[in-house]
């Protein structure tokens, strides 16, 4: 248990009861401004801290008024006579700090757990996480190429001190601890000596308006930047090391002296935009990592950023910018989910137009079939296109498993594939940047399905079932429509495969109910269907007449 860890006794008893009250009381009203921030918070991400509104009356009805213990995995308050959480399930005495996703969780280990009778509940799928990580590939490539890794424990300073946010410094420990704990910290990897990001780093992202008010909180005491970020007497110091490490781990790699990189930082970057901090960011650290990637010799940086919340802050760093693509696919909810930007439509402007393409997903729940499509159909061919010196991934695990803010449903298989697919772009030269994340054992065992891709490991062929929900489908199409004229790589078998489904989902929805009609996709789709089949088919004909280039790795054709 780490020495700021809550459910050690440190936590402020008192505000943690009111944590609780204002999350269940202030359920679909208003945010105030003096309620408790992770309230707050909450209520800006649409969370209700419940499954649904019927289990949520259920525990409104029970709710010991006492919290004794936060949850170490999700930071749930729970009450004393319960052992195991009731959110995610963890134990209370859990090593998660110590060990990741490699610690046992339902079991007891300490004295409460072990004098107590045990309330075992449902196993929650995040902790069968685990499980799932045996890769039974082979390494591709020889032990001379070295995966870099850039950590230092200053950044466990940042810290909204006393209280549960979700952005804690608990989240690095559950990471290094899982990294070490299955040996992936040794062999083919070693550490770069971190360093803060001078002031000229800094400056090729954002201006100098920002930069001063991020160092203006040194040595203050806590304050607000906006009700969800935070920023400590230690917080300014752990965001230029953020910038720094991410900086040299891109120098590093371009100039040849690591094959790739792994940055666990914090506090995350991909919110904050020039003269912009919120969403729990204070440097945009992956743009930082772009620019210094661009000074060591790269002409186009790739930006993929799988991070369940749109990086609004690094397409508007990189909105003008044609030398850096930035492809991200998020939860978007038409705006409704935080922070809203990132439509399909925004694809960049001036010289930079068509260099930035927006996957949002309609709904929550989005799992490994509609990300691997995604990028099997849509993410690597136009990267391929794009044919970047450096590949940079906003690697969030909020779209993880069991994340309490993200709802989505990605496995660390589906990380794997997602950062090997990558991995044949730029020649390997991939650093991947902690964005956000916040269950400690999704992310944890995340973190270390990328790092063994980064490793070498083959995480073996593409499930054979692959395939999108009539969500993806929806969305990948919409894409389709908007990004064709820019990117020649998109293949037009492929959407028209995606609007045929779309069809047959449509018409299977009306015949079982009417309520289900909404399962054919957007409306755009039901009213310009034909007109959108006839582009593609015109489309094909001139391609058939045209030298224009295609691209054939992709496997539907
Ligand atoms: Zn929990
Ligand atoms: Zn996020
Ligand atoms: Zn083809």
């Amino acid at each position: 248990m780490g020495a700021n860890s809550p459910a050690e006794g440190e936590l402020d008893h008192v505000s943690g009861e009111n944590a609780v009250k204002d999350v269940f009381q202030e359920k679909g009203k208003e945010v105030e401004k003096d309620v408790h921030p992770l309230a707050a918070f909450l209520a800006l991400h649409g969370i209700d801290g419940a499954e649904d509104d019927d289990e949520m009356e259920s525990e409104d009805e029970e709710w010991q008024p006492h919290v004794r213990w936060i949850c170490t995995n999700c930071i749930m308050p729970n009450p004393e006579d319960e052992v195991y959480c009731w959110k995610c399930n963890e134990h209370r005495n859990s090593s998660i700090l110590e060990q990741g996703f490699m610690s046992v969780s339902s079991e007891p280990k300490g004295v409460d757990g072990s004098a107590k009778p045990v309330a075992k509940k449902e196993i929650c799928p995040s902790q069968m996480l685990s499980k799932n990580l045996t890769f039974s590939g082979t390494f591709m490539c020889g032990k001379e190429k070295k995966t870099a890794i850039g950590y230092d424990d200053r950044m466990l300073l940042h810290e909204e001190t006393g209280k549960s946010h979700p952005e804690r410094p608990d989240r690095l420990r559950a990471i290094m601890g899982g990294l070490q704990a299955s040996g992936l910290l040794s062999g083919t990897c070693f550490t770069i000596p971190a360093r803060e990001a001078t002031q000229a780093e800094l400056e090729l992202v954002h201006t100098a308006n920002h930069i001063g008010a991020v160092q203006a909180t040194e040595g203050q005491d806590l304050s607000y930047f906006t009700p969800d970020t935070y920023a400590n007497e230690h917080s300014a110091l752990a965001a230029r090391l953020a910038a720094g490490i991410c900086t040299d781990l891109a120098s590093a790699i371009m100039t040849g002296k690591a094959h790739n990189g792994f940055a666990a930082v914090r506090p995350p970057g991909h919110h904050a935009e020039q003269e912009q901090v919120m969403g729990f960011c204070l440097h945009n650290n992956a743009c930082v990592a772009a620019r210094a990637a661009q000074a060591a010799g790269a002409k186009k940086v790739l930006i993929v950023d799988w991070d369940v919340h749109h990086g609004n802050g690094t397409q508007e760093i990189f909105e003008q910018d044609p030398t850096v693509l930035y492809i991200s696919l998020h939860r978007h909810e038409a705006g409704a989910f935080y922070p809203g930007t990132g439509w399909a439509h925004q694809v960049g402007s001036g010289p930079g137009e068509g260099f930035c393409v927006n996957i949002p997903w309609s709904c929550g729940g989005i799992g490994d079939g509609d990300y691997l499509s995604a990028f099997q159909h849509v993410v690597m061919p136009i990267a391929r296109q794009f044919e970047p010196d450096m590949t940079i991934i906003s690697a969030g695990f909020d779209a993880a498993r069991g994340d309490p803010l993200g709802g989505c449903d990605v496995t660390p298989e589906g990380y794997a594939q997602m950062t090997f697919l990558l991995s044949s772009l730029s020649g390997g030269r991939i650093l991947v940047v902690l964005e956000g994340g916040y269950n400690l054992r999704s992310i944890s065992a995340s973190a270390a399905a990328v790092m063994k891709v980064l490793q070498g490991t083959n995480p073996g062929p593409l499930p054979d079932d692959l395939q999108p929900t009539p969500v993806g489908a929806a969305a990948m199409l919409e894409l389709f429509m908007i990004q064709r004229r820019y990117w020649s790589n998109l293949h037009d078998a492929t959407f028209l495969k995606f609007g045929a489904l779309l069809d047959s989902w449509s018409k299977a929805g009306e015949r079982k109910s009417s309520k289900r009609r909404h399962i054919g996709g957007p409306i755009w789709w039901k009213w310009g269907r034909k007109r959108v089949l006839y582009d593609i088919w015109l489309r094909g004909q001139m391609k058939h007449h045209s030298s224009s280039r295609h691209d054939h790795s992709c496997p539907c054709c």
